[in-house]
């Protein structure tokens, strides 16, 4: 697990701070908080439809295909492949800019599309020059402390 801290004041709209989707006590009508508990409990996770079967990401109340509210959290494979990345260099989100630049890869775990995911996911500790599509990733927890006592969590990629 990785770990980063924010500083006490970050500004940032309600629109892009998660918090009040990770919070038990706050509101839970998007119906996420389960992907988050996951991720503090070590498991990255995703959706499968209990009527259609089909997985989806990113987290939602409802199946984007067929628009049922039943559905399994299952956990993504720890290793997955490139399918795309590029590198951030400028516009971070929150304290990222720490990071800069850093890549943003898209890895398709599973048997993508029929059984497997499609992730967009944070890669820190490889430079861009030194990957290519198809290379093998797995995916970590990071842990995000603050703005004061919160602890967040997300996960991000590692090249294999
Ligand atoms: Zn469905």
């Amino acid at each position: 697990m990785k770990e980063i801290r924010l500083p006490d004041t970050v500004p940032l709209l309600p629109i892009i701070d998660p918090w009040s989707q990770q919070d038990p006590e706050g509101p839970d009508s998007t119906r996420v908080y389960e992907f988050y508990k996951n991720l503090s409990e070590g498991r990255l996770t995703v959706q499968r439809c209990k009527k259609c079967r089909k997985i989806f990401y990113p987290p939602q109340p409802a199946c984007k295909h067929c628009y049922s509210t039943e559905y399994e959290w299952i956990d993504v494979p720890k290793v997955g492949e490139i399918f795309s990345f590029t590198a951030m260099l400028l516009g971070f989100p929150m304290v990222f800019e720490t990071f800069a630049p850093f890549v943003i890869a898209i890895a398709r775990f599973g048997n993508y599309p029929e059984n497997g995911v499609q992730i967009a996911g944070m890669m820190f500790d490889v430079k861009y020059e030194e990957l290519k599509i198809g290379d093998k990733v797995t995916w970590d927890i990071l842990r995000i402390r603050g703005p004061g006592e919160k602890v967040r969590y997300w996960y991000y990629f590692k090249k294999l």
